[in-house]
Formats: C-alpha cells, sequence, structure tokens
C-alpha cells in the first residue's frame, strides 16, 4: 500500500511571536515528511505580503510550499503580476479559491466563481501550476442545491484544476458519498480530506457555522458537557478525529490535508497513531 500523501495547512502570521511559533511548528510537523506546506490567503488581498513571505521561508528550508491564492475582489492584472511573482521564485502550486468578502459586500473584482480563476491561471500560464481547489462534501452554504454545488465543482476540474482539497467534516459518510457522487459525474481527480483537529468548541462551533461544516449532535453536546476542561475535551477530539482519519484512510482516500491552526502538537499525536510519521 502507498504512504497516504500528507499536507499542512498554515495562516501567516501577524507577529514576531507568531512567526516564531510558526517556525517551530513546521519543525515538527516537517518530521512527518509532508508533500507540501500551504499558506492562506485572505480574501481581497489582505495577506498578500505575509502569505508570500511565509511560502518563501517554507521554500527555503527546502519544502514544497503551495500559496492559497483567491480571486474575489482582485483584478485580473492584480492576479497576473502575482502569479508572475511565483513563479519567478519557482513555486509551482497553487491552491485556487473564490475567497470570502465580508458579509453583504458582493465582489468588485475580475473573478466572481473560482472556475474563473482556474481558468484564468491556465490561460496565463499553461501548465505551471500544479491546482488545487476546494471541494465540499457537506455542500457549500451558499450552493443552490447539492446538484448544483457538484456541477460547480465540476467546472473547476474542467477549467484545469489537478486537486480537490475538501472543507472539514466529521461524518466519514459525507465524504464517502460525495466520492461516489464525483465518480458519476466523471470527475476522476484525488479529492483529499480537509482535517480540522478540535482544538476549542466555541472556535471550532463558530468556523462551522460560517464554512457550513456539520458538527454532528452527539459531537457538539459531548464537547461541550467538557465546559473549561480542554485538556479532557481535546483528549476526547483526538480520539474522536484519529478515528475520522483512520475510517478515511482505510475507505481509500488519497492523503489527508490538516488545518493546522499553526499548532502542531495534536496533529503530531494524531500521525503517530496513524503510523503516518516520515523515515
Ligand atoms: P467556488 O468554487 O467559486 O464556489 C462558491 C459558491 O458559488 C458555491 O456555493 C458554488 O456552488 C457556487 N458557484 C460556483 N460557480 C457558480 C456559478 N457559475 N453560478 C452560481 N453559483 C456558483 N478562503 C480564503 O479567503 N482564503 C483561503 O486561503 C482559503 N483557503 C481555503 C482552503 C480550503 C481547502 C477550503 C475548502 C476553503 C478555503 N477558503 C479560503 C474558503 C473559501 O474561499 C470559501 O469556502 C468560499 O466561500 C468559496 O470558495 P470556493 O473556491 O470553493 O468557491
Amino acid at each position: 500500500m502507498t504512504a497516504p500523501m500528507i499536507s499542512f495547512e498554515f495562516f501567516p502570521p501577524k507577529t514576531a511571536e507568531g512567526l516564531a511559533k510558526l517556525r517551530e511548528t513546521r519543525k515538527q510537523l516537517a518530521l512527518l515528511n509532508p508533500k507540501f506546506f500551504s499558506v492562506t490567503f485572505g480574501a481581497g488581498g489582505s495577506t498578500r505580503d505575509r502569505t508570500l513571505e511565509t511560502v518563501l521561508e517554507i521554500q527555503s528550508e527546502g519544502h514544497e510550499a503551495a500559496p492559497h491564492i483567491s480571486g474575489v475582489s482582485s483584478s485580473g492584472e492584480e492576479i497576473q503580476g502575482l502569479l508572475e511573482t511565483y513563479r519567478n521564485k519557482g513555486i509551482n502550486r497553487l491552491v485556487v479559491l473564490r475567497g470570502d468578502l465580508p458579509s453583504g459586500e458582493v465582489s468588485a473584482g475580475d473573478f466572481h466563481y473560482a472556475n474563473e480563476l482556474v481558468s484564468f491561471i491556465r490561460q496565463t500560464t499553461g501548465d505551471w501550476f500544479h491546482i488545487e481547489v476546494a471541494a465540499y462534501p457537506e455542500f457549500h452554504p451558499e450552493a443552490r442545491s447539492p446538484s448544483a454545488d457538484l456541477m460547480h465543482f465540476k467546472n473547476k476540474i474542467d477549467a484545469g484544476a489537478n486537486t480537490a482539497i475538501t472543507q472539514y467534516f466529521y461524518n466519514p459518510d459525507a465524504y464517502f458519498r460525495f466520492m461516489d457522487q464525483c465518480q458519476s459525474a466523471g470527475i476522476n481527480v484525488p479529492i483529499v480530506p480537509g482535517v480540522m483537529p478540535i482544538y476549542n468548541i466555541t472556535q471550532l462551533a463558530r468556523f462551522s457555522d460560517v464554512c457550513g461544516a456539520d458538527i454532528p449532535r452527539w459531537l457538539r453536546l459531548r464537547l461541550q458537557d467538557y465546559g473549561d476542561d480542554l485538556a479532557s475535551l481535546r483528549a476526547f477530539g483526538l480520539d474522536v478525529v484519529t478515528e475520522l482519519c483512520q475510517k478515511l484512510l482505510a475507505g481509500g482516500a488519497p492523503g489527508l490535508h490538516f488545518y493546522t491552526l499553526n499548532q502542531a502538537g495534536i496533529i503530531s499525536t494524531i500521525a503517530s497513531h496513524l503510523n503516518l510519521q516520515g523515515d
């Protein structure tokens, strides 16, 4: 059996303390031989420079780095400039997204949906970039219907995306059913589950409400029941997420992409339970 492909997502730190912490996190996670480290991009370009700096630092340490890039509120010219910068630095993997604007705002840029950005990248830079896009096993919160969302996902693949990373979820059936639907729709690219470790129920519930990820009732209630006892909540969350990863890999998922929140501890423990340790 081939080893699953592992990748880790970071956000670009804002402070010197955050930068030092991320370096330490990266050192620990590098021991797991990830395929790449990705770095998020604030919609509207708010993190543009910090995303670039973080990506270049990762690359200078000898790791593959994949910047996220979002089209909402960017002009074609701005995106082209960013693509040239990445290409000149030898970066050849991107996570391509529409992005989200603060509620109520509509896109002021040239790209309304991620498939348009994927097409633009292929038109302007050919096959230079390996393009990852987002997939939603529990469906994107703005989707008109599951079938419309699937069709929109297919548009991104048809526009030239190579692989996809999913939004996080805690119900493995959502992923397996989604994979069946993709296969029936003729989508055959690898779709790697995104995994969100459980650090804190308040924060997780807030994220999940915004991005449409379901926390099953039994899990939400158990997590809430721990109250301020973070150590017990994390130990329980670790069991739940480890079992989720085991089921996903046993069911044929090609890899795992961890949303790290710039922390290594829980993920290193999950990886050791899963025997994902590198050489
Ligand atoms: P799209 O694929 O464009 O889809 C967005 C919605 O529009 C869906 O409901 C879709 O069904 C619908 N849609 C698509 N095409 C059409 C059409 N032609 N007509 C009507 N409806 C349509 N956000 C950031 O800002 N920065 C990041 O770094 C970031 N990283 C992420 C990484 C991953 C792995 C994931 C899963 C998400 C990430 N996000 C990030 C969040 C993402 O930007 C949001 O989920 C956003 O709301 C949708 O982005 P998308 O690329 O999936 O959009």
